[in-house]
């Protein structure tokens, strides 16, 4: 072990910031991910974001589906330099695709951006991607967007975090009237006031102030607003928290930013102060213990395994989120499930629409590897030893299906694709007790629909689902389970590693079931 690699590594895990964006559609995502880009000197990829990905799959046949519909069905890395710093942004799928992809990939940042439109609050995905956030953690930082729109009372969206999310913030910002009024913003560390221009650019005016009751910022935003904004931060001042970075490395307390992406307001603050609240790429945990960034020797785990990016090829990409070391193309490491040497030497990183081949990537960065099929969602790759990472959690899904073969004498393919596709963790699959009927389960209705497309596209076979009525589905763990006390508005199915499975139809009969087994324990996630 040479000193001169370990500095190495200290310094490219010093620069690493890797972290996901989590939002509702609409919230302004793509918008924000351009601006993000445009400082980091992407400036090319401006404006493009969305139009790539449209183009970039239009002769990827399965892909048709997100295409018609103009959503992206898979997620993609980002990453870009800004002042120092290496940036990774993990891109989560907007739409109705919502999946257990974009779940999982939340597992592969260290931080989140929670992106939140003033005039909507917090919204249904939003929530559920919070969720997954709050239970590793994570940090998350708050945007809250479109303040030259009239949205709700600034407040009041301060509440909502607290009683829909349960965390609590500390306002960074403070808007000085909004939509129409929209000033600018007073910011509370630099004690500044940020004057709000309404175009695209970036020649955004700041004005040094000595506190909020400094003239000049009644000059700039007139007694009226002026005098809310003081009323305002004095409560904030008196009754708000302070800025705790413990509480917020710990994910108890949320940093919020107003801003409007569009307008590029507020942006560039963000991201300066975002970077260096956020954490460095972390450990992460390993049948050999936590796995630190700065161990010389390289390692990672497959998050997510994508299929069909480039149409030309019928190979997967698995994306590996590296944990430790150093990575070198061509190197030699061990795929630790199959007990095998590997050489990785035809990887890929996704900056935006370039497929680049990386020669080097250090902790906190996403490598995409070709996959002739060897990988499979949580695999371990490492360097000379036999750890393995954490088994990366299984999400309940929310849709179930019963599924069904035209034609049975294609009973073969349709098991071939069924196992590749719970492999790329795109579907869950249940089977019944006694019958053995398969029940598939899946977060997001695309994927049932890529399902069907898939199986005929490339396995050539023709299934029929036909959609149950369950929406929740928690794993059952218990002594003595009893099937016959899962009946009502319910069933207990197996998972693929034989675990038991409850589904349910509504709250209701999951909250029966559960004061009917009161030995039971009801997991969100397998066990
Ligand atoms: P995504 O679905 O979260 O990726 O959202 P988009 O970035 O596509 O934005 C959704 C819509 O909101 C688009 O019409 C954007 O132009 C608009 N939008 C985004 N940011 C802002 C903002 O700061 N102010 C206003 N008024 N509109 C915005």
């Amino acid at each position: 072990m040479s000193t001169s690699i370990e500095k190495e590594l200290q310094s490219e895990v010093d620069k690493r910031r890797t972290f996901a964006i989590i939002s509702h559609p609409d919230a302004g995502k793509t918008t924000l991910t351009e601006k993000l880009l445009l400082f980091g000197g992407a400036i090319r990829l401006a404006g493009t974001v969305k139009g790539r990905k449209a183009s970039k799959h239009a002769t990827s046949d399965w892909m048709e589906i997100e295409k018609q519909r103009g959503i992206s069905v898979t997620s993609s890395v980002m990453q870009f330099d800004y002042e120092g710093c290496r940036v990774n942004i993990l891109d989560t799928p907007g739409h109705q695709d919502f999946s257990e992809d974009t779940y999982r990939t939340l597992t592969a940042a260290d931080s989140a951006v929670m992106l939140i439109d003033s005039a909507k609050g917090v919204e249904a995905q939003t929530k559920k991607l919070f969720q997954v956030c709050s239970k590793r953690g994570i940090p998350i930082f708050t945007f809250i967007n479109k303040m030259d729109r009239e949205g709700r009372d600034p407040f009041e969206l301060l509440e909502e975090l607290e009683e829909v999310l349960g965390i609590r913030s500390y306002p960074m910002n403070w808007p000085i009237g909004s939509g129409k009024q929209f000033n600018g913003v007073y910011d509370r560390a630099q004690t500044q006031v940020e004057l709000f221009q309404g175009d695209e650019h970036t020649n955004i005016s700041v004005r040094k102030v000595d506190g909020y009751e400094d003239p000049l910022v009644k000059e700039i935003a007139g007694e009226f607003l002026h005098k809310k904004l003081c009323e305002d931060l004095e409560l904030l001042d008196v009754a708000g928290d302070p800025l705790d970075m413990e509480k917020v490395l710990r994910g108890e307390l949320t940093p919020v930013f107003f801003g409007s992406a569009i307008n590029n307001f507020g942006v560039q603050t963000f991201l300066d102060n975002f970077l260096q609240m956020a954490p460095k790429p972390e450990p992460r945990n390993s049948s050999a213990g936590p796995i630190e960034p700065t161990e010389p020797k390289f390692s990672g785990y497959v998050f997510k395994i994508q299929a069909n990016m480039n149409p030309a090829h019928r190979d997967r990409i698995a994306f590996l989120r590296i944990v430790s070391g150093k990575f070198e193309r061509g190197m030699a490491v061990k795929h630790v499930r199959v007990g095998k040497e590997i050489k990785l030497s035809q990887p890929q990183q996704f900056l935006a629409q370039d497929r680049d081949i990386v020669e080097n990537a250090y902790p906190g960065d996403i490598i995409g590897l070709f996959d002739p099929g060897i990988f499979r969602i949580g695999d371990t790759l490492a360097q000379g030893r036999e750890l393995e990472f954490d088994e990366l959690p299984t999400f309940s899904p929310e849709l179930f299906s019963k599924v069904t073969v035209k034609n049975a004498l294609k009973h073969k393919q349709y098991q071939k694709g069924i196992d590749q596709l719970t492999e790329e963790g795109t579907i869950q699959v249940f089977r019944t007790i006694g019958f053995e009927d398969t029940i598939l389960g899946v977060v997001g209705q695309l994927q049932f629909e890529v399902l069907e497309h898939r199986m005929r596209a490339e396995y050539g076979v023709e299934i029929q689902l036909h959609r149950t009525n369950y929406q929740f589905a928690r794993w059952i763990v218990d002594d003595k389970i009893d099937p016959s006390k899962f009946r009502v508005n319910s069933q207990l199915v197996k998972d693929k590693k034989d675990n038991y499975v409850a589904l349910f139809e509504n709250e209701y009969a999951l909250r029966t079931s559960m004061e009917k087994n009161p030995t039971a324990k009801f997991l969100e996630t397998a066990p």
